[in-house]
């Protein structure tokens, strides 16, 4: 595939988590494979959860881990002004309108033309979506909301792939209303499947689910890890379980292998892992 840009777009509002780093892992295997290029965009723009703190301790974990980048970070911070440009645009042509927020204070309004549509996914096939209304682009303290700076920068950026978990799967929705009014062709979206306990519930610190850098401080190796995150929602064409490192791994990553179904996040595989 020609010409493949992908990015991780993680928000600095705490430590990188599994989740996170397997979506961070799957971009880079999926940039790496098709000998594309891999960005990094630090998605800062909520002023109220956002540390650079968190910043720099996502980088450190993402070294770690190993996975390198070929441009970036790009903070939204300092693009400002490249989404009141956008949002202009949108204005001026009607498909945007000024109201007044839940706090009393004037934001940006965007009107999808419908309230439904539908998108393909790489890995669902054709979703539809419903029950869309109107919703804020840029918001009172002037900062854009996450779905309008995530699609201003990935037009702006020419991603080809949006690849992250299923969870954006509604904002996709408000997201590909948004590419067409600012007449820009959609990427490809790929969202990977849920991570669950053991229990079948969603993935969190009761069922053992440590930050990346939890893992790293008690003594895990980057490889283990690394190989766990392959494992969640990818399988090997011929089943093979072992990668010795990212270097395996992009060797033996085929992306025609990803799945939508939830994987379940197991600790005695990652300790497994670990062990070897
Ligand atoms: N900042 C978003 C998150 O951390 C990224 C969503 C996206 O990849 O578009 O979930």
């Amino acid at each position: 595939m020609a010409d493949v840009r992908v990015r991780f777009a993680p928000s600095p509002t705490g430590d990188l988590h599994l989740g996170g780093a397997r979506t961070a892992l799957f971009n880079y295997l999926f940039a790496r494979h098709h000998g594309g290029r891999l960005l990094l965009r630090i998605e800062d723009t909520d002023r109220e959860r956002s540390r650079r703190e968190y910043e720099e301790r996502i980088l450190k974990d993402l070294r770690w881990l190993g996975l390198d980048f070929d441009e970036g970070p790009h903070r939204q911070s300092d693009r400002r002004e490249l989404y009141a440009g956008a949002a202009r645009r949108l204005k001026e042509g009607g498909l945007a309108y000024e109201a007044e927020d839940e706090a009393g204070r004037r934001a940006l309004y965007f009107r999808p033309p419908q309230r439904s549509g539908r998108f393909r996914d790489e890995l669902r096939g054709e979703v539809r979506f419903g029950k869309i209304r109107d919703f804020v682009i840029l918001k009172s303290d002037g900062m854009p909301a996450y779905n309008f700076a995530a699609v201003v920068d990935d037009v702006h950026m020419e991603i080809t792939h949006v690849i992250r978990g299923e969870e954006h799967l509604p904002n996709t929705g408000r997201q590909v209303f948004l590419y067409r009014a600012l007449g820009a062709p959609e990427p490809r979206f790929l969202h990977l499947g849920l991570i669950l306990g053991p229990d079948g519930r969603k993935l969190s610190k009761r069922h053992g689910a440590r930050s990346v850098r939890e893992l790293r401080e008690e003594g895990y190796l980057p490889e283990a890890v690394l190989n766990y995150l392959a494992l969640l929602g990818w399988t090997h064409p011929a089943g093979r379980e072992e990668f010795a490192g990212l270097a395996e791994l992009v060797a033996e990553w085929d992306p025609s292998r990803l799945g939508a179904s939830p994987a379940r996040f197991d600790p005695e595989r990652l300790l497994h892992f670990n062990a070897r």
